[in-house]
């Protein structure tokens, strides 16, 4: 029995770091999530600016081109003025000639107006590309760096999984049974007992159970815990092969 006990200690110390391996491995990537979020909302409000952009660029455009048609209409309307028979004719081309003048003047003045606008706006954009260009090359950093530390991990992994199946292969398959569910149930699965308490619950184990215990021809189970129990000084397991009790 004693050779069992032992077995199933040296399962549980290969299986809790092999679980605290896990943890930090799995722990790992979510850490870039915060600037991968960040970067999205930039990138998405950048996709939103550069979108209006375009849409002042053509509507300018579209303002350049009336432009381009009134100076032509002005420039018809010159020669009529210049063409004029009669002070009738005059006064209409006149007319027309200062109305095709004050709408180029004030499409010009819109024009710059929406010129200056556009060079504003895309000063910010290049500004805000720099510096989602500087998030994106911090996130690829950190991945980088993560990438590597997952595989570090997986290679600790396997080291302290070693010799897990064959261990394993050697208890008892009942024993096992227990062992997985317990393991899987209440975080680990064998607890010393130390001055007649379970260290996994703290209860203190009826005198009986104890003698019964130093017998070392059984295994037993904890009565308030379920776990597999023995007397720490039967065994003097290395120092980690018992995990701390959980907080009460
Ligand atoms: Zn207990």
């Amino acid at each position: 029995m004693k050779d069992q006990l032992i077995y199933l200690l040296e399962l549980q110390t290969i299986d809790t770091k092999v679980k605290e391996l896990e943890a930090a491995r799995q722990g790992l990537p979510t850490r870039t999530e915060p600037l991968r979020r960040d970067l999205g909302k930039l990138e998405t409000m950048l996709g939103g600016e550069r979108q209006k952009l375009a849409e002042t660029e053509a509507w300018k455009k579209q303002q350049a081109e009336l432009l381009a048609r009134e100076q032509e209409a002005l420039r018809a309307a010159k020669g009529k003025l210049q063409g004029s028979k009669t002070g009738k004719e005059y006064n209409a081309a006149s007319r027309e000639v200062d109305n095709k003048r004050k709408s180029i003047h004030d499409r010009e003045a819109e024009l710059k107006k929406v010129s200056e606008a556009l060079s504003g706006s895309a000063a910010v954009i290049e500004e805000r590309d720099g510096a989602i260009a500087g998030l994106r090359a911090q996130l690829a950093a950190e991945e980088a760096e993560i990438a590597t530390k997952v595989e570090d991990l997986a290679r600790q992994i396997a080291e302290a999984s070693a010799g897990r199946d064959e261990l394993r292969a050697r208890i008892d398959k009942g024993w096992l049974k227990t062992y997985d569910t317990l393991a899987g149930k209440r975080g680990y699965a064998v607890s010393p007992v130390v001055g007649g308490t379970c260290q996994g619950c703290q209860m203190r184990i009826p005198p009986q159970l104890n003698n019964i215990l130093a017998r070392m021809e059984s295994l037993e189970m904890c009565p308030r815990c379920g776990r597999i129990i023995y007397r720490k000084e039967m065994i003097e397991p290395p120092a980690d092969a018992a995990p701390e009790p959980p907080p009460a």
